[in-house]
């Protein structure tokens, strides 16, 4: 089964949650709960919490991501954080393109693009989110939706520079609502985004890539759907900010 050649991913997206104190005392208590985790463990943390995050998750199993960059390297962006910055600090992973990023601070598909090349270029692994609407799925444009939004994303990244990246599927009317897809909706968003990595790059590309799910992930539903054959993981929002929930999502990508 092509899903052994894929080790699954559980990453946290705190969002605007958590300040230096309470970040130190949420990691803490993770760290001990996911240490024999059997799928790579990423915890995507506010700027202000990524020096002492980074510090405190070394030599442990835990890899700390960003949840945004900026496409240039430095220069006159106030307010903006940019990739070196970002692995300078020694962060690993960076959330790019979520949805509440494209609703509210005007993301589009081109400055996506931007920040997955700045990303890849500084040595970050993006974790690149795309998902439709409710109102593109009622009109049954998911899948043009998705294959625009990938494809806008991924163009000009190299099939070497694949092994770097995950996307993770995210339908934003499943995003922080309670709302999840069924196994089965999100199973066949994640194989058609498999099907568009083989088509633009190669099959082997295609089996090894991961593919997230994201929205409403918790520690009842995640078993059913990271046992679905095209989930390779998921991004996790609310439930990562509760370690026994966060914990329990890791132990069911771990099975
Ligand atoms: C997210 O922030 O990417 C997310 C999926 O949030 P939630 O799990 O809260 O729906």
């Amino acid at each position: 089964m092509n899903k052994a050649l894929r080790k699954a991913v559980i990453a946290g997206n705190w969002k605007m949650n958590k300040t230096p104190a309470e970040a130190a005392e949420l990691v803490s208590a993770i760290k001990p709960l996911v240490a024999d985790a059997d799928c790579e463990v990423v915890v995507c943390v506010p700027y202000v919490d990524l020096q002492y995050v980074v510090e405190s998750c070394k030599g442990t199993n835990i890899h700390v991501g960003a949840e945004n960059v900026h496409w240039e390297e430095s220069g006159a962006f106030t307010g903006e954080i940019s990739a070196p910055m970002l692995t300078a600090m020694g962060v690993e992973y960076v959330v790019i393109g979520h949805s509440e990023r494209r609703t509210y601070f005007g993301e589009t598909d081109d400055t996506v693009q931007m920040r997955v090349r700045a990303a890849l270029n500084a040595g970050l692994k993006p974790i690149l989110c795309v998902g439709e609407t409710l109102e593109q799925r009622e009109k049954d444009i998911t899948f043009e939706t998705i294959a625009i939004q990938t494809k806008i994303a991924l163009s000009g990244v190299s099939e070497e520079e694949l092994d770097s990246i995950i996307i993770a599927y995210e339908p934003v009317w499943a995003i922080g609502t309670g709302k999840t897809a069924t196994d089965e909706q999100a199973n066949e968003v994640n194989h058609f985004i498999r099907g568009l990595i083989a088509d633009l790059y190669s099959k082997e590309a295609a089996d090894k890539f991961v593919v997230q799910y994201g929205g409403s992930m918790n520690a009842g539903n995640a078993a059913g759907l990271l046992a679905k054959e095209d989930i390779d993981g998921g991004l996790i929002g609310g439930a990562s900010l509760k370690p026994a929930d966060f914990a329990e999502i890791v132990k069911a990508a771990s099975k």
